[in-house]
Formats: structure tokens, sequence, C-alpha cells
């Protein structure tokens, strides 16, 4: 299922008005193609038709994905999103029978969102990737001004992760034996709901 709207929007760099589609809702099961456009960037992505610059625009996207039984909310604003959060216990609630076995995920960055489908759409665990993450900076092995990283699939579908650094972005190959080890380590995760995970998420976590 898909839900989207074409909205009027102006350039922020030279204020010509074009077309630009919001996803609303994204079944990603059903649309690979809209899934691969929220894992690379582009579904947010306003391309100008008069002076090609590009810009992120940011606003909220719920998506789905009925294999792997997963709801991820993305709300940018960080002000919407704490007030979502205090009335998600009851918003899973509303969505009825067909979804009281899935994951809910709530992220308010477009990177963490990108990230968490791209986990979920390789078949991995949010909770075992961010334990892997804090694994490999733990293990030193990483530059040394790294800002952050994020798991992700390439435009060929290859597993990496993604290295911010202030001298640029790089790319580092997936380690399948360390997430195996890690999630050999990891308790059974049960149904209980963890809205938010993430880097703070997993510091909490004793079985690390
Ligand atoms: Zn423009």
């Amino acid at each position: 299922m898909i839900v989207r709207d074409t909205v009027q929007m102006p350039c922020p760099h030279c204020q010509h008005v074009q077309d630009f589609e919001v996803l609303l809702l994204v079944t990603g099961d059903m649309e690979p193609p809209l899934r691969d456009r929220i894992i690379s960037g582009d579904w947010a992505t306003f391309c100008c038709q008069k002076c090609q610059k590009k810009e992120l625009i940011l606003y909220p996207t719920l998506y789905e994905d009925r294999v792997r039984k997963v709801r991820i909310h993305y709300q940018p604003d960080e002000a919407e999103a704490a007030q979502f959060l205090k009335q998600l216990p009851e918003t899973v609630a509303s969505y009825g029978p067909n979804y009281a076995d899935y994951q809910v995920r709530l992220v308010t960055n477009p990177l963490d969102f990108m990230e968490k489908v791209a986990i979920f759409t390789a078949g991995y665990d949010d909770r075992i990737m961010e334990a892997v993450k804090q694994a490999l900076k733990q293990a030193d092995s990483l530059p040394n001004d790294l800002v952050d990283l994020y798991f992700g699939l390439n435009p060929e579908g290859d597993k990496l992760f993604y290295l911010y650094t202030p001298s640029g972005l790089l790319g580092l190959d997936f380690d399948e034996a360390l997430y195996q080890q890690v999630a050999e380590r990891a308790p059974e995760f049960g149904q209980d709901q963890v809205f938010v995970v993430d880097q703070d998420w997993v510091n909490q976590q004793q079985w690390i």
C-alpha cells in the first residue's frame, strides 16, 4: 500500500515552483522501488528542474514491511516526535489485531530512517545492529575522527557501513561473522516494544 500526495513546492535556492511527491505511507514489501528510494535518501530529495540543485526535504512518513513485521514512524520534527512518543502505546493498540506481532519504531533523523529500512530489508534486527555498531566503535578500528556510522545498502544492494567523518563519507564492508557473534549473545527479545532503538538504548543493555 502506498499513500502519497503531490504538492507544489518552491525550490529553496531559486524559488522555481514544481511538483514534489510526498510519501505518507509505504509498504516496502509491496513496493521495492519505493523502499529503495527510502534506503538511498531519494524519497526526500527535491531536485530542482531549473537550477538543478538538490535539497533534502524533511516530512513525516510511515514505513511498514509485512514480511519483517515492522512499522517505522519517521517524524523529523523533534517536538512533534516527543509528543508522538507519549501517545505511541495507544497508537499501536489502535493499529488493530493484524499488527499485534509487529515491532514499532520511531526515528527523527532521516539517516536513522534510511538505516532502519535498510536493516529490516536485509533481514537483520536493529537491536543487534546497534550492538554491532557499538562493538565496531569499541574495537578501535574506525577512523579517529568518526562522527557516526550507519548500516546501509548501496545501489548494487551490497551491505556496508557508511562512516561519516569531517573529511568525507567512507564505506566499510559489512562483517556478517561479527553480526552473528553479537546475535548469539543477544537475549530472546520477545514481543516487548522498544520504540526507540539507537546507541543510547544499546548503552543501557546488560547483555552486550
Ligand atoms: Zn532551483
